[in-house]
């Protein structure tokens, strides 16, 4: 965590939605993935966006990586405007700047093509470099760089022939092979061992503080995002309904769902123990959603204003704000 606000963000989402249309043309059906959310990340800074899923986390994140096309809303790169039409060099360069990391490495990586490969081709197709000599040395510098050493033992291997935490390095390496300036990591850690969370956490930890690179980490375990992120924002059912700084958020949760989700994680510097919280009910169907807080079935402080319309963002300071009519 740096804990100082960046002035420029190099990314943006500006008031994105997402909805995607489902079922045929007798009963067409509108899921509501993601409502109006804005994001902005910062060079050497840690975004976390926490929810259950079906929250709408990832669909933001899909967003950004330009994999889906957002229904209504913009996203500024650098402080331009990214269109879907824009041309072919704008694109790629898009696409290298900013790299995603997903939560599966198995499936990220083509299990016939060794290490090398990996890393050697995308230096191929970005970077234009061709000599086999400087595609080595590079792949065994990244190799180097997330910890996979001595790095020629590594090369020559297939994804197979690696552990979860091993893959999840080489799948890192291969983003930082195009030199990104954002890395939008989608789950990183959720599939692997507990034992080696903690390793990619602060692999990617080095990686923003030594690359001074912008992250945006999506995950739905509230205690990593506050280990690793400088600011949370809390998603549910397609809302962004908190956001602050990590430790703000943590020691003093506004948002009754906020406060749910922490109530469940074991923290001995807030005196909560295991049990002595849940997360209870469901996230609402996101077809049938009303005009008032989708939170409203499960929240306790629910009033009759609730059930009328979405709550306005209320600001609590200049870095923090929630989305609840009690504030
Ligand atoms: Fe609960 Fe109402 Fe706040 Fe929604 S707006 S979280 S229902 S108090």
């Amino acid at each position: 965590m740096t804990g100082v606000v960046p002035q420029k963000p190099v990314l943006e989402g500006r008031d994105l939605t997402k909805h995607f249309h489902v079922g045929g043309f007798f009963s067409p059906t509108v899921v509501k993935a993601v409502q109006g959310s804005s994001l902005s990340l910062y060079p050497g800074y840690v975004v976390a966006l926490v929810g259950e899923s079906g929250s709408g986390k990832s669909t933001i994140i899909r967003m950004l990586a330009r994999l889906y096309e957002p229904t209504s809303g913009e996203i500024y790169y650098e402080g331009e405007p990214v269109f879907h039409n824009s041309n072919h060099k704008r694109e790629l360069d898009y696409r290298r700047k900013v790299q995603m990391i997903f939560q599966d490495p198995f499936s990220s990586l083509n299990p016939v093509k060794r290490v090398g490969y990996h890393l050697e081709r995308p230096m191929i197709l970005h970077h234009k470099m061709h000599k086999k000599e400087a595609l080595r040395r590079s792949a065994l510098e990244l190799l180097q760089r997330v910890a996979l050493t001595p790095p020629e033992e590594y090369i020559e291997k297939y994804p197979h022939q690696l552990s979860g935490g091993q893959r999840q390095r080489v799948a890192i390496a291969r983003t930082l092979a195009v030199s990104p300036r954002v890395i939008l990591a989608d789950e990183p850690i959720s599939m692997l061992d507990v034992s080696i969370r903690l390793d990619i956490l602060n692999l990617m930890e080095a990686l923003r503080r030594d690359m001074n690179i912008a992250f945006l980490y999506v995950t739905h375990d509230i205690a990593s995002a506050r280990y690793f992120a400088d600011e949370i924002n809390v998603m549910y059912a397609g809302y962004i309904v908190e956001k602050a700084n990590s430790e703000e958020l943590i020691q003093e949760p506004k948002h009754p769902y906020t406060q749910m989700l922490l109530s469940s994680v074991p923290d001995p510097h807030r005196g909560l123990r295991t049990g002595e919280g849940e997360v209870t009910g469901e996230i609402p169907d996101l077809t049938t959603l009303g005009k008032g807080c989708p939170f409203a079935p499960r929240c306790k402080h629910a009033m009759d204003v609730c059930q009328e319309s979405m709550p306005p963002r209320t600001q609590l300071s200049e870095t923090r704000w929630v989305r609840c009519y009690l504030y």
